[in-house]
């Protein structure tokens, strides 16, 4: 399997893509060709174990990157550390409406479900060639988590995380800060998630400094996460009867829009799918993009689903280049536009492509709390702030749906325990693991948000040549 660049300029296998964190010419790593399932094949993934259905899902991606053994133990391995037997649950709330629980991680948000995988094959494939990486992320609060765990403690990685000062929750900063490994190095940045972003880019973008340092991606920009993610649609579509007519339409919290692209992946590989809704907070430029085909950034907002608070969604980019038919000449032009104008101005045919497969709204906080309290009142389930903002948008949206709505559950409501609070007066109690970290010491260094300290920090505290 080859990869190509968005942008056109470069090409790799996934041994590069794997490591890799934007490709060279700045566009984001994409399969050549899509691999195809059949209905038939589809069916079947409604009777295996997750693990099962994730290898078949994944192999075509791997090439000979890893044999089949070799990649078949990392997976069973990455969904033994799941203690819910189905990895990822699907629970109906009501009829013809279901949630899809993807917290049943070691951090307990979705980001789990690709990581673990990574974290695996990161470890292999570096023991292998004898190697040292620095893996860096810019984290909105679960990925950073979700990387530590799935990184802590290896030789041949060092793990530097930047999340925005004050802007994750409590337990999101502790789940990262508490872990004691050495190879763990936590940044809180006097910024933004934007910013911690951007200053992650302008480290790969030292092509010195990244070399010297190995640097390393793992923000769902990495292919192989959204690889990891294709797998959760195919089991829960087929276990509501697709590959036999049945089209499932999936709701989507979406910030960095890596899920929901994973989304779009399953169905270019041949999973018939209705809808496929992008549900945003308040940071909605996807929402006005899809309705004004005016991608404009704005200003990041606070909100009660912190995970979500971004204004640039990095794999936008990928659906653009899907939604244009691939065309990367316009998206070298277009991605160059907007670095300078934060502003790209979607052509009609590209627009008219991106609303035949998605739709999208968006939901206040206000919103959320009231769908929290709803989704109790109705079920008995206690939903997290970023869930809710889905099921908010999927009500918006659509009052009589006719195929079956899956929503995705993105974080266990416990990681965000006073937003819940605000909703249902009786918040549940922290899971065990939670309340442990509550009172574990905690490590971090608070950095400006200027790209000299980051890079200081990160060839100090590393191992590096
Ligand atoms: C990361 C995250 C999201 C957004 O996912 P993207 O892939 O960035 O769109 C939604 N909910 C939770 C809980 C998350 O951690």
């Amino acid at each position: 399997m080859r990869y190509i660049s968005t942008r056109g300029g470069a090409s790799a296998d996934f041994g590069a893509v794997l490591f890799g964190g934007p490709a060279p010419d700045g566009g984001l790593y994409l399969p050549e060709r899509w691999p195809q399932f059949k209905d038939d094949e589809i069916r079947d993934f409604a009777a295996l174990p997750y693990a099962e259905a994730a290898y078949r899902i994944m192999r075509p991606f791997i090439g000979d990157a890893f044999t089949d053994a070799e990649f078949s133990a990392d997976v069973d391995g990455a969904y033994a550390t799941f203690p819910h037997d189905s990895v990822a649950p699907l629970k109906e709330i009501a009829a013809g409406r279901y949630l899809l629980e993807l917290f049943h991680g070691p951090t307990l948000a979705f980001k789990d479900l690709a990581m673990q995988l990574l974290g695996r094959l990161f470890a292999r494939a570096l023991k292998k060639k004898n190697r040292h990486v620095t893996v860096i992320v810019a984290t909105s609060g679960d990925t950073g988590s979700a990387a530590i765990a799935a990184l802590k403690g290896l030789p041949s990685v060092d793990v530097v995380v930047l999340h925005p000062l004050a802007r994750v929750s409590d337990v999101q900063r502790r789940q990262m800060t508490t872990v004691p490994d050495a190879n763990v190095h936590n940044i809180a940045l006097e910024g933004s998630f934007d910013d911690t972003q951007n200053i992650v880019k302008a480290l790969f973008a030292d092509a010195a400094f990244a070399a010297r340092t190995q640097l390393t991606a793992v923000n769902s920009i990495n292919f192989a996460r959204i690889m990891a993610q294709c797998v959760y649609y195919f089991t829960a579509a087929a276990s509501l009867g697709a590959g036999s007519g049945t089209r499932v339409s999936f709701v989507v919290p979406t910030g960095n829009f890596g899920d929901i692209f994973a989304g779009e992946a399953a169905s270019r590989m041949g999973l018939a799918m209705d809808r496929l809704v992008i549900a945003t907070n308040a940071n909605d430029i996807l929402a006005r993009a899809l309705a004004t085909g005016i991608y404009g950034a704005g200003a990041v907002q606070p909100t009660l689903s912190p995970s979500m608070d971004i204004q640039v969604a990095s794999n936008f980019e990928r659906a653009l280049f899907e939604a244009s038919g691939r065309d990367t000449a316009w998206m070298a032009d277009a991605m160059q536009d907007f670095s300078n104008s934060r502003r790209l101005d979607i052509p009609a045919k590209v627009l008219q492509s991106l609303r035949a497969r998605y739709q999208a709204g968006s939901a206040n906080d206000s919103e959320t709390i009231a769908a929290i309290a709803r989704t109790y009142g109705e079920s008995g389930i206690i939903v997290d702030p970023h869930t809710a903002v889905g099921l908010a948008v999927a009500e918006k949206l659509a009052a009589t749906p006719k195929a079956p709505v899956v929503a995705l559950a993105t974080a266990h409501p416990a990681k965000f325990a006073d937003s819940v609070g605000q909703a249902i007066e009786k918040a549940k109690e922290f899971p065990s693991q939670l309340a442990r970290i509550m009172t574990l010491e905690e490590r971090y260094t608070v950095l400006p948000n200027e790209l000299g300290a980051v890079r200081n920090f990160v060839l100090e505290r590393t191992r590096n040549s």
